[in-house]
């Protein structure tokens, strides 16, 4: 069958899940060696590998937790060449009033594609919502999510103004994003009024609560007022005493809080169960940026930190070539190249991967956890690679397997 096969590979240690683990052979960087068979597109045997390094080394496919698919390769259009977040604000708006249907379908597959291709099995991604937008949009984007479905999960999160989930279209998207598992979106960044700002956010939960839908925030996305935005979502779910599954995108001005106030929130954050995703490759480019002076004071969410306080936090990519961020391709590997050493995150180190295979697939509620294990599916990216410095080189081959067949 075309869907059977087997490999001799190297994979990290906390990616494996593996019976005999006394015979394991792992080497300095906590990379296995192993013997891994599949077949009917199901990985069936998965062995030690006593004698031979293997040229390979195996990761699971991909899962990205933040993307905007609706704006994607933008740039070249609409570009930012001032690379600040005002500048992407109001680039952004531009793009908005020649935006199409079409344009946004188009941009989506491309992407889809991309993504496919380069290696990811489940994606959430953001779409910009508003209230002169036609729901027809949400049909079409619901079309193209089931037509990719066999190959890769996709997740829409509709990002609207605070103020449009307490508008009639509003609760009309909710029902519909209800019967397709869509999410509810919104900003909240300061500078901002928080007792309207807890209003409206009252308003979004119960709406969430009502059609079982979950929220995902870009949150606290700035230098200033650090914390603010978490502080009043952390009040408001407490006075509502209700409990709906969030997400908190970026948190980056967590970082300018002093270590023992971040551990105090994260325990917070840990005990509602919410999770976070942190951004590094658009934070690092947009915020804190002066033209004059070169600075490393880059907000990012406090990975580490949180992580102490049992926070179940991702690493995603964000943007992908439109005004908020100028690079980047789908590729989770060139994530990987980028946020790792920006971060200091050691990737032998097992709760990094956690945050950029398990814990992503917590978020997204996939069936498969991320684990290589005997009856996961065969879904793999082999690179010619031995060592974590072949992984983010430049010029990575690799192979990507989708239900034990070689995609091309
Ligand atoms: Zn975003």
């Amino acid at each position: 069958m075309s869907n059977s096969g087997n490999a001799e590979v190297l994979i990290p240690r906390s990616l494996c899940l593996i019976e005999d683990f006394d015979n394991l052979n792992i080497d300095v960087e906590d990379l296995c060696s192993v013997s891994i068979t599949w077949d009917d597109g199901v990985v069936s045997e998965l062995k030690p590998l006593l004698h031979t390094k293997p040229k390979n080394i195996l990761f699971p496919r991909f899962v990205e937790t933040h993307s905007h698919f609706d704006k994607s390769f933008t740039w070249t259009d609409f570009p930012n060449l001032e690379s600040n977040y005002g500048g992407a604000l109001s680039v952004n708006l531009q793009e908005h009033q020649t935006r199409t249907k079409e344009m946004v379908l188009e941009r989506v597959e491309k992407s889809l594609k991309l993504a496919i291709q380069n290696g990811y099995r489940a994606i959430r991604s953001h779409i910009d919502t508003y209230k002169s937008q036609s729901i027809d949009i949400w049909i079409e984007l619901f079309k193209l999510q089931k037509r990719f479905s066999s190959e890769l999960t996709l997740q829409y999160v509709a990002l609207a103004p605070l103020e449009f989930w307490d508008t009639l279209n509003g609760e009309d998207l909710a029902k519909m994003l209800s019967t397709h598992g869509g999410i509810l979106g919104g900003v909240v960044v300061p500078p901002f009024n928080k007792k309207n700002t807890s209003k409206l956010l009252s308003k979004m939960l119960l709406l969430a609560d009502k059609y079982e839908l979950e929220i995902d925030l870009h949150i606290d996305e700035s230098i200033i007022e650090p914390g603010a935005g978490i502080k009043v979502l952390l009040e408001t779910i407490e006075n509502l005493k209700i409990n709906i599954p969030i997400t908190c995108s970026h948190l980056s001005s967590l970082i300018s809080l002093k270590d023992s106030e971040i551990l105090h929130l994260g325990k917070k954050i840990a005990e509602k169960n919410i999770k976070v995703i942190a951004l590094p490759l658009t934070n690092f480019w947009l915020l804190n940026r002066k033209n004059e002076t070169t600075s490393l004071k880059r907000p990012v969410a406090p990975i580490k930190q949180l992580q102490k306080t049992h926070v179940d936090v991702s690493i995603g990519s964000d943007n992908v070539q439109d005004p908020w961020y100028p690079f980047g391709n789908f590729d989770p590997f060139y994530v990987m190249s980028c946020s790792i050493p920006m971060l200091q995150l050691n990737p032998w180190d097992r709760m990094t991967l956690t945050s950029i295979f398990l814990a992503p697939s917590r978020l997204l509620n996939l069936k498969w956890d991320g684990l290589i294990k005997k009856g996961c599916p065969a879904d793999f990216v082999i690179l010619d690679a031995q060592k974590w410095a072949d992984v983010f080189s430049c010029n990575l081959k690799r192979k990507v397997f989708i239900k034990g067949d070689l995609h091309c």
